[in-house]
């Protein structure tokens, strides 16, 4: 009969040892500033009814279109794995009354998002993100909030080379009038862009400025930039934006291209990339580290009020590989103090007891428990570099005693079974 090997799903990871030390410096720092903020945090459920993303994130979107994991419940509930957390949060703020908080309300979240997309390199199908709401909202001073807490988020995480970018998308009205004028210069390319594009060009056109083929980007750079197209109220939003980028001297490049694959965003956009290059004089890459922007229309369209909003999200895995990359934190070895050392059964009851004991003491332990030879767990213990081993064989569990073993002189002493707390505090 031949063996099942199973395999993670496609596009998924196995987080171990290494990787929670970067998880967790990554998790920590940003809960750290977000409650330094006063966010306050919230966990949404990872199922959500699927409508709500359709709704959302937009029926036309590749999130939603090719990218959304769906199930069916047993009840014939259409409930989809979530793939961002900005229209859970706007659902939850709805549901739950947020409305009665003091405005705007500022939310935080953290876990784990699925899209079915082409994995590749930090591209996966089961992603983390730590992201921040604020809800409520119209000031474009809200926007710059966000982007300090990212640019403190990134400066205590030590990363480097990264850039911000930054545009305006108006509101719909802009927009109306803006994708008619890109539809009439694409459809004179309509042979020149890529098959992608066409599709595009027809249902969600805006995404055609986001192509990374090189004919396009060729022929996107000479289109019309929206930034033309903004109302006196989105143009007078984006301006005040601008100046206080200024004013604080915050580092950003505007890109008169960049557009988001949500469907919900409003006037200010932004992402943060991270630039570098793979090899000496090799090509500089981007990579999206922290996305965002403004929803003025995302509540009103799941069903509440007229509700402008603004938020951003990290993607962890990303971060995480740039930590290990750069060596920027190096995992500090922890100490263990004792390692218990057993031969027989029991041995193996008294040394249980004895980790009780040592746990309330806090002593650090390591056992040598499933391990058989007391060569092996004495091997074990000097790779460890412990202080002590703590030996208890057939005979001193029988006489109620343990062998305190220093193991930088190889000395040893043996005590009451009732001692050895006492004797290793005394150490
Ligand atoms: P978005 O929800 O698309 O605005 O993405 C926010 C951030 O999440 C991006 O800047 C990325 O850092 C990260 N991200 C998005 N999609 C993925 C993915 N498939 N795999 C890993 N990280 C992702």
């Amino acid at each position: 009969m031949s063996k099942i090997k199973f395999q993670r799903p496609k596009g998924t990871n196995d987080f171990l040892k290494e990787d929670f030390y970067f998880f967790d410096i990554i998790f920590n720092t940003f809960k750290r500033i977000v409650e330094f903020y006063n966010f306050s945090r919230i966990e949404t459920p990872i199922l959500e009814d699927a409508n709500l993303f359709l709704k959302g994130v937009g029926r036309v979107t590749d999130i939603c279109d090719k990218e959304m994991y769906c199930l069916k419940t047993k009840g014939g509930d259409i409930l989809a794995l979530r793939p961002e957390g900005t229209s859970p949060v706007c659902r939850a703020y709805l549901e739950n009354g947020l409305k009665e908080w003091p405005q705007p309300v500022r939310l935080w979240y953290f876990g784990p998002f699925f899209r079915y997309e082409r994995p590749q390199a930090g591209r996966y199908r089961q992603f983390w993100q730590g992201g921040v709401e604020i809800i409520n909202g119209e000031d474009p001073g809200l926007e710059i909030e966000i982007l300090q807490i990212f640019f403190n988020f990134l400066k205590e995480l030590k990363i480097k080379n990264t850039i911000v970018e930054i545009n305006s998308i108006g509101c719909s009205s802009c927009q109306g009038k803006y994708k008619k004028v890109l539809n009439r210069y694409l459809k004179s390319y309509e042979k020149e862009i890529c098959e992608n594009c066409k599709l595009r060009r027809k249902e969600n056109i805006l995404r055609v400025l986001d192509c990374k083929e090189e004919k396009c980007q060729s022929i996107i750079k000479n289109a019309a930039q929206i930034i033309d197209f903004l109302c006196p109220e989105c143009k007078s939003h984006f301006t005040a934006f601008l100046e206080m980028l200024d004013h604080l001297n915050y580092p950003y490049s505007f890109n008169p291209f960049l557009v988001r694959g949500l469907d919900y965003y409003t006037r200010t956009i932004f992402e943060i990339f991270e630039e570098r290059k793979e090899s000496e004089g090799g090509q500089e890459k981007k990579m999206a580290l922290i996305s965002g922007g403004r929803y003025d229309n995302l509540i009103h369209t799941l069903g509440g009020e007229k509700t402008p909003a603004v938020g951003a999200a990290f993607g962890l895995e990303r971060l995480l590989e740039i930590l290990k990359r750069e060596k920027l934190f190096l995992p500090k070895e922890e100490k263990i103090s004792v390692f218990l050392v057993l031969l027989g059964n029991v041995a193996k009851i008294k040394i249980l007891k004895l980790m009780e004991e040592l746990y309330r003491e806090k002593i650090k332990f390591f056992s040598g428990m499933g391990k058989d030879s007391l060569k092996a767990q004495l091997k074990l213990a000097d790779k460890l570099k412990v202080d002590y081993c703590l030996i208890i064989g057939q005979k001193e569990a029988l006489e109620g005693k343990v062998l305190i073993r220093k193991m930088k002189e190889g000395s040893q002493i043996l005590v009451k079974m009732e001692k050895v707390i006492e004797e290793l505090k005394k150490r």
